[in-house]
């Protein structure tokens, strides 16, 4: 983690249609499965945002990221397509367990980006299971679905933590992928023990996606403690 490659970059509004490295800001010249670019173009999403022309390119190569950019710019998108890209390449199936997680500090936040992955998925008929794990929520109905097999799974840290401890039907030791979305306001609401546990339970070689509204000292930190390679740094200031 000391050798931190750093890609920090900041651009006016008025470069904001600045092709990525496939030559275009467009979704259709990203190398996607036909799945995703169905469910692109049913959804009626062309054009890419800032953030995900920077952070989608080199997520598809694997790489991990630490994303920084506003509310309302277009993060969820820039860490589903990826998850959704892998999974779908290595013909992810129930038997293999969880292979995504992702976490965000609310019910309200987890309940939105499970929406547009129901989405994406209905309009692009993925294969891929989904499921949400929220506090409030039935954990024992939780838990049986868990026990099925969820492929990509969306939750907030205090109930995440819970059936990583507790469910015994949870398999998550194939995990291929995990996104800290908001990591900023996970921090803030005080979730930061959970989060230590959590990553000591979750498998080492995996591919980490970090995502916030703003870099602060502490989302560092964070990726230091949750990023085991050379992450790519992303920043985007306006759009
Ligand atoms: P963030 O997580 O950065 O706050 P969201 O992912 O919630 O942003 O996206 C904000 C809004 O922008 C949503 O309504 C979403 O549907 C829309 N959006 C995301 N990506 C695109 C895109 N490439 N083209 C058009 N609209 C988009
Ligand atoms: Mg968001």
């Amino acid at each position: 983690i000391e050798e931190v490659e750093s890609e920090v970059t900041s651009e006016p509004a008025s470069k904001k249609q600045k092709p990525n490295f496939y030559g275009s800001s467009e979704f259709s010249s990203l190398p996607l499965s036909p799945q995703t670019s169905l469910a692109l173009t049913t959804l009626g999403f062309t054009t890419m945002t800032q953030i995900q022309q920077k952070s989608i390119p080199p997520l598809l190569t694997g790489k991990d990221l630490v994303g920084a950019a506003k509310t309302g710019s277009g993060k969820t998108l820039a860490f589903l397509i990826p998850t959704l890209e892998l999974l779908n390449k290595v013909k992810w199936t129930n038997r293999n367990g969880t292979g995504a997680i992702i976490i965000s500090p609310t019910r309200e936040l987890s309940l939105q980006i499970y929406g547009v992955l129901r989405d994406i998925v209905e309009a692009g008929k993925h294969t891929q299971t989904h499921g949400l794990v929220i506090g409030g929520a039935n954990r024992r109905t939780e838990a049986e679905r868990l026990g099925k097999g969820v492929n990509i799974l969306v939750a907030t840290p205090g109930r995440l933590l819970d059936h990583l401890q507790n469910t015994k039907g949870f398999k998550y030791s194939n995990l291929q992928i995990f996104v800290i979305d908001e990591a900023d306001r996970i921090l803030e609401i005080g979730f930061e023990e959970d989060l230590h546990s959590i990553i000591k339970l979750l498998p080492k070689e995996r591919q980490t996606m970090l995502f916030s509204a703003t870099q602060t000292k502490q989302v560092e930190d964070l990726a230091r403690l949750s990023i085991q390679n050379t992450a790519v740094y992303v920043e985007v200031e306006n759009e």
